[in-house]
């Protein structure tokens, strides 16, 4: 510890640490550090227990495992010897090392990572972990993973102080050594930084600094295990100043929302009753409430932003459409986004069943229309003749005038919202907003990524469905699927077959059935039936073309590769078979799974795979979505759990939306009270520094 009294601001540039110039800054850059603080959030990713560190004289009694032949073990010494080869016959390099740890010499061996000759040197220090096994010299460690101690004589012998060392990953040029260097001195430096987090959370924690140090310096007693799984105290303080930081930026910019003038959508008792006349069948306790929620916001004087989300199949399009019909009954118009010109499509027909003799009032807006066709309808909607706009992201051209645009629905794109928003506001657009999703959310993230939107949740199915028969079957018993198919068509019905879309540069493809192979199967199968084969390399066209003839039944089985192909209401197809269905999260096969089961006759859900059997079989267990879709996001994390497609979660250092989603709904509360009561100085500063690095949604 240095004497002088610590005066570093968490807010202070990495370069002014000893050694970071500007080319280590720009690294740390790159990987989103720029603060002190930025460093000191990012925690090791592992901590050696100095004492489980091996002497090498001891390793040949290591019990090398019966099965797997080998054991992890951590060990501690000097490179003495250093040389790479390459074998003449695969031209395949290998690096060997020896080392020297004072009790013997231990062989190290990589192959293929030539590149490590560049990073290890001879002399190095190094802290070395890996599976032990029997060479033909013996004992050796294959590939072990490693850690540069010290180079020469600068090992840090200081930090071996303690028991447990911790490891920091490596970030471009910068080793996991320096970081641990830069750490502890920064650690010195600091200073403690003003509370800032209200009493209801920080109460029972650590203070900043002292949970940074904790983590980073861990005392002799600490529990490993609980350090890398990030469940302590210490790890619940820097969570908590995360997610706090965070769930206030949001609460604030709702609040600044509210204060907007939106505009106010008039209701009457004749607006009521015409209403009613499109309804085809009662409302559902839930779409009734959710209906009214929306009433209130169009109502109110302020800007609707809500979310509508439920399960699949519980209605959400019918909501949508009331909303819609509020304002293009009322010389309004509203606009419904939606991901693909099929489902557009199928939204205009939906629409205009329901909308009955005023379906003259509807109008489709597709980026793939002829010239004519979309002059004609960009007349329609600048003049206002048009009021239900249906489209793709078309509806957000340049070319694109409203006369009176006042409610924007956007269908199953989460964020999807973002950008056409800011194309709005240019033409000086605020219209009211419905966001819809296609699967249910777990409640954790829907407030990490619609924290801002208020929520209408459909929890309740419509009357009379049938519940699908769910099964997983084994590849060998796949004609047990085709048996089931074909009693489906026999029936008069249609069938979905999925196949998942293979990357071609997907190394595990060759144990992968594709699409093509499955219509050579299906073919075969079936023979004098019709199919119908949709995947994304299709033209929009011939796609359009292939899925029409599904939906009017004239092709009887649609073989399709995603979801967004088969994100169709064909009440006819009673049957789904998804092929690896390993290869989809638990939320799109439960998404998928609602494409049957819309009519009245039993639907059948089929999965086939070989793996994953235990995963897959809680779409077997439940059909309930929000049961599905938590399961889902535990599994895999919030980014994967909605795809690749854009997910809009935010970044944090420490906080994890799974692990610590308790906590976020706490700060949320909290987030609300200390907005309520106003921001302290310190509180204001500091979230000034969070918001960018926190990408905060950008949905209002
Ligand atoms: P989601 O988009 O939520 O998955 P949809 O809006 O597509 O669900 O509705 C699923 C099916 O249920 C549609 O065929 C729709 O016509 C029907 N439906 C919607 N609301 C009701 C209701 N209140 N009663 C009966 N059927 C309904
Ligand atoms: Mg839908």
């Amino acid at each position: 510890m240095p004497s002088a009294l610590p005066t570093l601001p968490l807010s202070a540039k990495l370069t002014v640490l000893r050694g970071v110039g500007p080319a280590f800054a720009t690294a740390f850059g790159e990987n989103g550090l720029e603060a002190v603080r930025d460093l000191l959030w990012s925690l090791p990713y592992r901590y050696v227990d100095r004492g489980s560190v091996l002497p090498i004289s001891e390793l040949d009694r290591r019990p090398i495992h019966p099965d797997l032949g080998r054991e992890i073990v951590t060990v501690l010494g000097v490179i003495k010897d250093l040389r790479q080869t390459t074998t003449r016959v695969q031209r395949m390099t290998i690096l060997e090392a020896l080392m020297d740890d004072g009790t013997g010499h231990l062989r190290m061996v990589w192959f293929n990572q030539s590149y490590l000759a560049r990073v290890l040197k001879l002399g190095d220090r190094i802290l070395a972990f890996g599976p032990l096994s029997l060479g033909r010299h013996g004992l050796e460690m294959r590939g072990p993973a490693f850690e540069i101690m010290g180079r020469g004589t600068d090992a840090p012998e200081d930090l071996w102080v303690r028991r447990f060392l911790p490891l920091y990953r490596k970030l471009g040029p910068i080793t996991g050594h320096l970081r641990q260097r830069l750490v502890q001195e920064a650690l010195a430096k600091v200073q403690a930084p003003e509370e800032w987090l209200p009493m209801e959370l920080s109460r029972g924690l650590p203070d900043t600094l002292t949970a940074l140090r904790l983590l980073h310096q861990p005392v002799d007693d600490s529990d490993p295990r609980e350090l890398e799984t990030r469940v302590t105290p210490a790890h619940q303080r820097l969570a908590s100043e995360e997610l706090f930081a965070f769930a206030l930026g949001v609460t604030l910019r709702r609040a600044g929302r509210m204060q907007r003038r939106g505009m106010v959508v008039p209701t009457s008792p004749e607006l009521r009753e015409r209403l009613k006349t499109f309804l085809p069948f009662r409302l559902t306790g839930a779409q009734r409430t959710a209906f009214k929620e929306i009433v209130a916001d169009l109502t109110s004087g302020r800007v609707m932003h809500r979310l509508l989300q439920g399960d699949v199949g519980s209605g959400k399009t019918l909501v949508a459409f009331l909303a819609m019909a509020m304002v293009a009954e009322t010389e309004g118009q509203a606009a419904l986004l939606v991901p693909t010109e099929v489902l557009a499509r199928q939204h205009a027909a939906t629409f205009e069943r329901l909308l009955r003799q005023a379906a003259p009032r509807m109008q489709l807006l597709l980026g793939a229309m002829k010239a004519a066709e979309k002059r004609a309808a960009l007349e329609r909607i600048a003049s206002g003749e048009a009021r239900y706009i249906v489209g793709t992201h078309a509806l957000f051209q340049e070319s694109v005038g409203f006369s009176k645009l006042e409610l924007v629905v956007v269908d199953e794109q989460h964020r999807f919202g973002v950008k056409q928003r800011e194309a709005l506001k240019a033409k000086g657009l605020d219209p009211h907003w419905l966001v819809m999703s296609a699967t249910p959310i777990p409640r954790s993230l829907a407030l990490a990524i619609f924290g801002d939107l208020e929520q209408s949740v459909l929890d309740e199915l419509p009357p009379g469905r049938q519940p699908i028969t769910t099964r997983l079957l084994e590849p060998d018993d796949a004609e047990r699927a085709w048996a089931a198919v074909e009693r489906e068509l026999e029936a008069g019905h249609q069938a979905f077959v999925v196949s998942p879309a293979i990357d071609p540069t997907d190394e595990t493809k060759v144990q992968l059935r594709d699409i093509q192979a499955m219509e050579g199967l299906l073919r075969g199968r079936f023979p004098e039936i019709p199919i119908a084969v949709v995947h994304g390399r299709l033209k929009s066209e011939e796609l359009e073309a292939r899925m029409e003839s599904f939906v009017k039944g004239e092709a009887k089985i649609l073989l399709a590769t995603t979801v967004i192909e088969v994100g169709v209401d064909v009440p006819n197809a009673t049957v789904m078979v998804v092929d690896h269905a390993e290869r989809f999260g638990l939320s799109q096969l439960h998404q998928l799974r609602g494409r049957v089961g819309r009519g009245s006759a039993r639907s059948h859900f089929l999965m086939l795979s070989g793996s994953e059997t235990e995963r897959l079989h809680a779409l077997v267990e439940t059909q309930d979505g929000f049961r599905i879709a938590q399961r889902d996001l535990e599994l895999r994390g919030p980014g994967e759990f909605f795809g690749t497609r854009q997910s809009g979660v935010p970044q944090f250092q420490v906080a994890d939306l799974v692990r610590d989603r308790q906590l976020l709904i706490k700060c949320r509360e909290a987030a609300e009270k200390a907005a309520e009561r106003g921001l302290s100085e310190a509180q204001t500063a500091w979230l000034k520094q969070q918001q960018a690095r926190l990408k905060l949604a950008e949905i209002s």
